[in-house]
């Protein structure tokens, strides 16, 4: 499988190459030149399939030959080695609950795939590889536990200094070894622009063989379709395929959706759960697409006013509305609703939202009030115990810390503080 870029000037390139280089050249994004076909035979007798034999038919076709058979399906196996449960919270909606992972949100699968797939290819070549990411929360401790201790690859974490959980902060500022964490005295936006002007700069590219560990990388969007696929798996009612609900930020997650469902998934329609910061819902409503300042809110994952990966979407329904609304609805959720959502379901149901499910389940129930007789899925994205403000201040209860957390809280923060400005960035790189 080659990869084109969505700006049309660079040349085609494969896995390997799309996958250290993060975007090409003309700065597009790198897309796949076919979507494989999923033999329909995997897709009705899906039960029989571990979730290791799954992981590696999927990926398989968009690695093609970069990486040997027997490595792919360790790679694989690790990416995936906890599990993901379709829990039902009531009689037509089921969680798909994506935070059993190491720090505990969706964003861990995209990483630990990328970060081997990195770690191999490094191997193969003598220069070491720096990653550069901006976080606003939960890709910093997802890219952190994911690279640590891969050898041959450097990590460089840019976060907002006050403006991530303490457990996030934690999760990023404790690993050491290869993970260097930026607290940068600004927003996420100005950690985001001071990473887009890293990649631009000529004397770093120079050099560092800089690339981006962000949902961009094809490494890091396309194994989120395993979600997707595990979720079928575990789908009762394979006569009425499901209802998607993708609570959505920079649409990395619910593009690889998409493309899971072009591949033969069945799914009946997407819905893409936003918060205020609603690009793509106000797109879908009128047809022109106008990027947002993104604003601060209590699902502050996906406050993201200019989403990246809508240009895929687009591309993936070769730009035609009427292709692209048949398919995916749009819902704008704002702060109040989602924290009514919280606290309905959980005094109706005794389950626990966070934030980002608490999006999703919002959009998904207003969607099936219109929809009789139909059931869906909302992802779960977050574990509650990252928002724990926010939870507990609705549910009036302790969320109590997973075991596999607390051990972070007896850990020391290790930050470098740099002011918002590339220059300082620059510097500090170059010294490296
Ligand atoms: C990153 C994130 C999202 C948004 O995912 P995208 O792929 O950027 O749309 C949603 N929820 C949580 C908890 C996240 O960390």
């Amino acid at each position: 499988m080659n990869y084109y870029s969505l700006n049309k000037s660079a040349s085609n390139v494969n896995f390997r190459e799309a996958t250290i280089k993060g975007q090409a050249p003309d700065k597009g994004l790198y897309f796949p030149e076919t979507f494989p076909v999923i033999d329909p035979s995997v897709i009705a007798d899906m039960e029989k399939y571990s979730k290791e034999e799954l992981a590696f038919t999927i990926m398989h076709p968009y690695v093609g030959d970069t990486i040997d058979k027997k490595t792919l399906y360790r790679i694989v196996s690790e990416t995936v080695n906890f599990p993901f449960p379709l829990v039902q919270v009531n009689k037509n909606m089921f969680s798909l609950e994506l935070f059993h992972g190491p720090t505990l949100a969706f964003k861990d699968v995209g990483a630990r795939f990328m970060s081997r797939c990195l770690g191999h290819f490094s191997q193969e070549q003598d220069e070491k590889i720096t990653v550069l990411v901006a976080t606003s929360g939960d890709t910093g401790g997802a890219v952190a536990n994911g690279f640590l201790g891969v050898e041959g690859v450097e990590v460089v974490i840019l976060y907002p200094s006050g403006k991530v959980s303490p457990v996030q902060e934690l999760q990023l500022t404790t690993c050491g070894q290869n993970i260097t964490a930026l607290e940068i005295n600004g927003s996420f936006d100005d950690c985001q622009a001071m990473v887009k002007d890293a990649f631009m700069d000529a004397d770093l590219s120079k050099k560092l063989t800089l690339t981006s560990a962000n949902s961009i990388n094809v490494a890091r969007w396309l194994p989120q379709q395993l979600y997707y696929f595990f979720a079928y798996q575990q789908w009762q009612e394979k006569g009425q395929p499901p209802i998607i609900a993708v609570p959505s930020g920079n649409f990395g997650n619910i593009c690889a959706g998409l493309l899971a469902h072009a591949s033969g998934l069945p799914v009946q329609h997407f819905i893409a759960a936003c918060n205020v910061n609603d690009a793509v819902p106000q797109y879908l409503r009128s047809g022109i697409y106008e990027p947002v300042i993104a604003e601060a809110t209590i699902s502050n994952a996906m406050d993201v006013g200019n989403p990246s990966n809508f240009i895929r979407i687009m591309e993936l329904f070769h730009h035609d509305f009427a292709n692209i609304t048949s398919q995916v609805s749009g819902y704008t959720v704002s702060d109040n609703a989602t924290r009514k959502t919280i606290s309905e379901v959980y005094t109706a149901y005794q389950y626990t939202l966070d934030p980002h499910g608490a999006v999703a389940y919002h959009a998904l129930a207003a969607y099936l009030a219109q929809q009789q007789q139909q059931k869906g899925i909302f992802l779960e994205t977050a574990h509650p115990v990252k928002f724990p403000e926010t939870v507990e201040a609705v549910t009036g209860k302790r969320i109590d810390i997973p075991e596999e957390t607390k051990y972070l809280f007896a850990k020391e923060k290790h930050s470098i503080q740099l002011d918002a400005s590339f220059d300082e960035l620059k510097a500090w790189l170059m010294e490296q």
